[in-house]
């Protein structure tokens, strides 16, 4: 259900920004997603469509782009970036690792109709 709260931020932020914007619809949303982000692409998509009616982001595409976890290894200080699932350091192997980015789930752009 966490995908319902996120879905409705972007939702007010796009259709605030169409207005400033004088848009008659918003045509493409672009959002980024942290690989870490527990986000399923198919809800967020499933809630936009479902919110979006009567307001001026109907009818828009959304667009999810991917981008890798940044991590910090608590035992040698090595930095690295992950795309795929948590594994351990790749210098030292120790689990011991803190994520500094990649949970991130936000609005990039969107694209308008005047
Ligand atoms: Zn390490």
């Amino acid at each position: 259900m966490h995908e319902l709260a996120v879905t409705e931020s972007i939702l007010n932020i796009a259709v605030k920004h169409a207005q400033q914007a004088n848009a008659s619809r918003v045509s493409e949303v672009y959002l980024v997603i942290g690989r870490l982000a527990s986000i399923v692409d198919d809800s967020v998509q499933f809630y936009w469509e479902m919110m979006s009616e009567g307001t001026l982001c109907a009818g828009s595409k959304l667009h999810f782009q991917r981008v890798p976890a940044q991590l910090v290894c608590l035992n040698c200080g090595n930095d690295y970036m992950l795309d795929g699932e948590l594994e351990p350091c790749p210098a030292c192997g120790s689990a011991k690792v803190k994520v500094t980015s990649g949970d991130q789930f936000y609005l990039d752009s969107i694209e308008i109709e005047k």
